[in-house]
């Protein structure tokens, strides 16, 4: 029988697995303490474990990590991993050190179907989503590589995560728990370019985790224009549930808002966005567009990314202006690409 590799068990899945097995549920605890808490692999180390159940896991389970292709560090110490998947497929997995700790960018699918005519993800269509394992490997094979305990997570690597959505929430659901990777849930990000009935599922799920939507226009006509998605779900839907979404959770939301150069950054945009966002519990991150060579866009000059920030609080809207990271090597946000596949 194929190996299952343990990264891809819930403690819920594990607990079943166990039981069904004719092994005590409890016991899923235990090995989850091992194997997340103490990093302990080898089934035979497992001592406060029966010897036949530490044969069943030696057995079933194998703990092996993404096979890494090339790691890049950029001048401000961004990383960028490359790890190769079984049938070959590579995938990109960022690493951006900040004062308040570690962050990992997580790949949620091989390529992306959305379609953002400027992000460089979708150069490569889908092939597939990630599997659990593979979502909670890259976390897993970070933190031995560079020997530190990552402390915030982002699902904003390549791939629209919720068109993944279940296998998303189960890698939530490890990497949160109390004897997982016990990352807090306010750690944890993901971020959407507004897949409306999922946007309803995220809000009633009990592990409060952070959304953000990929906004990046203030009208219908713009956003259809440079986000395929807006054809399916235009902004009267989106904006409907993202209210209903901090209603719901009681959680504040991130709209993301790249500047465009001569696309979305005059100030008549920042007047229509305050507009179409007052009254949400909502705060807007504004970033600087990365070129993708593929594309024209181009990134707004600083001095005017700084009046369409100065516009947004003169009109009451929480903004922040963010620093680009890893630009040197590609890593930058929205340019994952799979140059190696
Ligand atoms: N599919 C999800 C998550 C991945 S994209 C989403 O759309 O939110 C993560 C963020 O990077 C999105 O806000 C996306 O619009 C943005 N992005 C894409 N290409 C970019 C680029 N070249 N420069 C800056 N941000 C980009």
């Amino acid at each position: 029988m194929k190996k299952q590799n343990f990264y891809g068990f819930t403690i819920e899945k594990l607990k079943s697995f166990l039981e069904e097995n004719n092994y005590k549920g409890f016991n899923a605890d235990q090995i989850f303490k091992w194997v997340y808490e103490k990093k302990v692999t080898n089934p035979e180390e497992m001592t406060n474990i029966s010897k036949p159940l530490r044969k069943f896991i030696s057995d079933i389970f194998e703990f092996e990590n993404l096979e890494l292709v090339t790691r890049q560090i950029a001048d401000d110490s961004t990383q960028k991993f490359l790890f190769k998947l079984i049938d070959e497929h590579v995938i990109e997995t960022v690493l951006m050190r900040y004062d308040y700790g570690l962050s990992l960018c997580i790949t949620s699918q091989v390529g992306c179907s959305m379609g953002c005519t400027f992000c460089a993800s979708g150069l490569i269509t889908k092939h597939r989503n990630l599997n659990i394992y593979e979502l909670v490997n890259q976390i897993i094979s970070v933190q031995n590589i560079i020997e530190e305990k990552i402390t915030h997570i982002v699902v904003m690597g390549t791939g629209e995560p919720f068109d993944n959505y279940d296998n998303v929430m189960d890698f939530i659901r490890i990497i949160n728990y109390k004897h997982g990777l016990q990352i807090g849930a306010r750690h944890i990000s993901v971020s959407t370019c507004g897949i409306v009935p999922k946007i309803y599922d995220y809000a009633r799920e009990p592990i409060k985790t952070n959304l953000a939507i990929s906004l990046h226009a203030s009208n219908n006509e713009l956003r259809s224009r440079i986000m395929k998605i807006n054809k399916v779900y235009p902004l009267e839907d989106l904006i409907k549930a993202v209210k209903d979404y901090t209603e719901i959770s009681g959680r504040r939301v991130t709209f993301e808002y790249i500047l465009l150069k001569g696309i979305n950054d005059d100030i008549k945009y920042a007047n229509e966005l305050s507009d179409l966002i007052r009254g949400i519990n909502a705060y807007v991150n504004l970033i600087p567009y990365n070129p993708v060579n593929e594309f024209v866009y181009k990134k707004t000059d600083p001095i005017k990314a700084q009046k369409f920030y100065k516009q947004l609080e003169k009109r009451g809207i929480n903004a922040t202006l963010r620093r680009e990271l890893g630009t040197d090597i590609d890593a930058a946000c929205g340019q994952l690409r799979l140059k190696n596949n």
